[in-house]
């Protein structure tokens, strides 16, 4: 059995778990066999290594770039830094980033990308090192481009590493108009989209906001329905489980409990997020919090504590057969990539629980990352640009306007210019739009196929979309 928190390198159980969920969503379609498992398939698994200098002395760092699925280019996926990076990881996320695609209805295949390395083992200098050198490599095998494969943050990264990256790929493609399309997740001055940094966990907080707002899914759980007055328990206080727990607690859900990878704090009252990682910048930690009412060093009793919804946002394989009977929640939210394994999913779902799945609920990051690619192809701002311009470069467009086109703008005209929405409004309509969607089209698979399962539902529907995809492509040659 394999532990809470335990994380397995050493054959390629994640990805076939990932199989397996498309194997029971098949049940549902008539697919044929043949077809399903080219779906399934891995297209291309690139594991490279190269030198770096630390110190005096060479070190291998081993890396991974996995293209699941080219039945749209580019294929897409974050890159993360962790010392538990392996081949198995990257191929099951690569593959779950396909699926996540297909149910938010973003045109990419799938892909992931993985440095082997604690980042907090390296300078800042050593790690522009590593990702430029892995970006020179990726170049060269044909691994990155903007119609090609196009890499985003992840576990460990953000976009201080998406900048570099961006950065080798212009110098490597002097001249290309498209350049910056290469990867997502940049920063807003060098042509990332407002809204991207927070996407995943604003995503997170609709879907779930989305799922507790149908009454009857609620009542069958013994719940109200409405976030108001959720009791919520976050794991995870990076990028997405901090956005996650800020907006779940904007919308009036009540974040009881924090857990982090040096343990866990709990109050039923409540928990200032914000607070909380003020605290945490100030001491390292977010033990020793004096408003929470009790605390544990062993993270995973965190997750075990009082409360109606659980967003594991950290890491997968959080919730296995080991603890699954101890979970309180009655709905698991995953915010991370795999956090719940198969079988403690299914443990959970027939005590009554339900689970609202990570290739959905995660899927705010991608969505917003299709924006930015957009934008960075089309050359052409989002959103209303009086504002933008008066912001950016103190310079009114309207003024612009009438000088570079000798015509007087009328008022009418002048008033339209400023009503239209700025670019993190757009980006973030859109990206609720996405989530509020999606969670109603699964929801209808669960109830019109009996799936049993949101996850079920999820894989039906992604796979029916790649498999029109490859009847449409055909086979060439
Ligand atoms: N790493 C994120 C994910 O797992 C974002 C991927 C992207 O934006 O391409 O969904």
């Amino acid at each position: 059995m394999t532990k809470a928190g335990e994380v397995i390198f050493d054959d390629y159980h994640f990805f076939n778990d990932v199989c397996q969920y498309v194997d029971q969503a098949a049940a549902f379609t008539n697919h044929d066999k043949g077809l399903l498992e080219q779906i399934k398939a891995c297209n291309s698994v690139y594991h490279l290594q190269f030198p770096i200098k630390k110190g005096n002395s060479f070190e291998i760092i081993h890396a991974w770039r996995v293209q699941h699925s080219h039945h749209m280019l580019p294929t897409k996926g974050g890159i993360r830094y962790s010392d538990i990076v392996n081949e198995d990881e990257v191929m099951a996320l690569a593959a779950l980033m396909t699926y996540k695609c297909a149910i938010v209805n973003v045109p990419f295949g799938g892909a992931k990308g993985g440095i082997k390395i604690n980042p907090r083992n390296y300078t800042a200098a050593e790690l522009e090192n590593i990702t430029r050198r892995y970006t020179v490599e990726l170049i060269k095998k044909n691994f990155i481009g903007p119609g090609i494969d196009v890499p985003a943050p992840d576990y460990g990264t953000g976009e201080r590493e998406m900048s570099w990256i961006a950065d080798t790929y212009l110098t490597m493609n002097p001249g290309s108009l498209d350049a910056l399309g290469c990867v997502t997740g940049k920063p807003i001055a060098l042509h990332g989209i407002a809204g991207r940094r927070e996407a995943t966990g604003r995503g997170v907080a609709y879907a779930v906001r989305e799922c507790v707002s149908v009454a009857e899914d609620m009542k069958a759980l013994g719940l109200t329905a409405g976030i108001n007055g959720k009791r919520i328990i976050v794991q995870g206080l990076g990028n997405v489980g901090f956005h996650a727990a800020k907006f779940l607690s904007e919308e009036g859900g009540i974040i009881v409990g924090i857990c982090e990878f040096d343990g866990a704090i709990y109050n039923v009252n409540g928990l200032d997020v914000n607070d909380v990682v003020k605290h945490r910048k100030e001491t390292g930690s977010i033990l020793g919090y004096a408003k929470a009412t009790s605390e544990f060093k062993n993270s995973a009793e965190g997750l075990e504590q009082d409360c109606d919804i659980l967003v594991p946002a950290a890491l997968e394989n959080q919730i296995t057969m080991a603890n699954v009977a101890r979970i309180k929640a009655k709905i698991i939210a995953e915010g991370a990539n795999g956090p719940t394994t198969p079988d403690a999913a299914d443990f959970f779902i027939k005590n009554g629980g339900m689970i609202i799945p990570d290739m959905y609920a995660n899927a705010g990051g991608v969505t917003v990352s299709y924006f930015e690619w957009l934008k960075n192809l089309s050359h052409v701002a989002f959103g209303r640009m009086d504002r933008r311009y008066d912001e950016t470069n103190n310079l009114n467009i309207l003024s612009m306007i009438e000088s570079t086109t000798g015509v007087t703008l009328t008022p009418q005209q002048r008033a339209m210019i400023a009503k239209g929405p700025s670019e993190l409004e757009l980006v973030n309509s859109g990206l609720e739009d996405t989530m509020v969607r999606s969670y109603h089209e699964i929801r209808e698979i669960k109830n019109v196929k009996n799936t049993g399962s949101l996850r079920t539902a999820a894989f039906v529907a992604a796979v029916d979309k790649i498999a029109v995809s490859y009847m449409n492509m055909g086979i060439w040659p």
